[in-house]
């Protein structure tokens, strides 16, 4: 399969140096495999997502010199997609309706649980429910030991980045305690869970490696179970480092002071952002300099 790579912003503010960074780092490494870099606009937060920031998005990467072969895939356009894979896991009964409020979970919880990727591990008050029970408004969780129970050890690849090239294998009940029964569809919009939705895209996509910020990494082994359920191929990921402001705190959207656009209006030039995250000059030949 020939290599596919993608840069998937949610649009909810201004690109910055860490998102310019990514999308140039996987742009480097699709055009060094011969391969394909495509964007997909993450953007099934309906309160948060604007369309500004989505026209935005494309501006700065097209200045940056990035360019994709086909339409971005908007997430908002594939929801029926995401439900479809969603009740194929109902279909075999991974999953139930769960009317807990944050209060509820937090005063259920037994330990502190700092850190929780996602979120704080659920202590399973409504496991077992029947989804025939479902009322409206109810959020959807997989029974993770039930999911884990299907299958054996999974393995994926990192491929570099800021972990050492490997082969890891997982054992999937490290799951039970690490991350729980995680939300697949969100609690009012019933809209399914954005590291659902993007390890989905993944596999539609044909995505064969995930370039994209380390803070994400404990993401993966969720996201590969999901695609092992499903029975969708795995792709490799490639976990980078973060950009940094001086003070060593990785940026946020809210860091306009970083955002593309203050510095294309302040003159900078797409190899200004290039030296700025560390990147190599340019992968085109300028006119009339031979590369050396
Ligand atoms: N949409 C996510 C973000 O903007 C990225 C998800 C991913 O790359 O897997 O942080």
């Amino acid at each position: 399969m020939s290599y596919a790579t993608r840069f998937a912003p949610s649009p909810t503010g201004p690109l910055h140096l860490g998102h310019a960074y990514s999308a140039m780092l996987a742009f480097d490494r699709a055009k060094a495999m011969g391969g394909t870099f495509h964007l997909r606009i993450e953007d099934t937060d309906f309160d948060r997502c604007r369309e500004e920031w989505v026209a935005l998005i494309d501006e700065d990467l097209r200045w940056l010199g990035l360019d994709w072969p086909k339409p971005p895939l908007r997430q908002s356009d594939h929801l029926e997609r995401y439900a479809r894979s969603l009740y194929r896991l109902i279909a075999i009964g991974l999953v139930y309706p769960c009317s807990c409020t944050r209060a509820d979970i937090a005063a259920a919880a037994t330990a502190p649980q700092e850190g929780a990727t996602y979120g704080p591990i659920y202590p399973g008050t409504c496991r077992g429910r029947p989804m025939s029970s479902r009322r409206q408004g109810d959020a959807l969780r997989l029974d993770i030991a039930q999911a884990v129970a299907r299958i054996g050890p999974v393995a994926f690849t990192e491929s570099g980045g800021v972990r050492k090239a490997a082969r890891h294998t997982y054992l999937p009940e490290t799951l039970v305690e690490t991350a729980g029964d995680i939300v697949l569809a969100r609690k009012g919009s019933g809209i399914v869970s954005y590291f659902f939705a993007s390890a989905l895209d993944d596999a539609h996509q044909s995505i064969t490696e995930v370039v994209r910020g380390e803070d994400l990494f404990d993401f993966t082994a969720v996201q590969v179970l999901l695609l092992v359920l499903l029975g969708l191929p795995v792709p490799a990921y490639h976990h980078h480092r973060l950009i940094r402001d001086a003070a060593g705190k990785r940026l946020a959207k809210r860091d306009d002071a970083r955002a593309i656009s203050k510095f294309r209006a302040e003159g900078a030039t797409p190899a200004d952002i290039r030296r700025m995250v560390g990147l190599p000059a340019g992968t085109a030949p300028r006119s009339g300099a031979p590369r050396v």
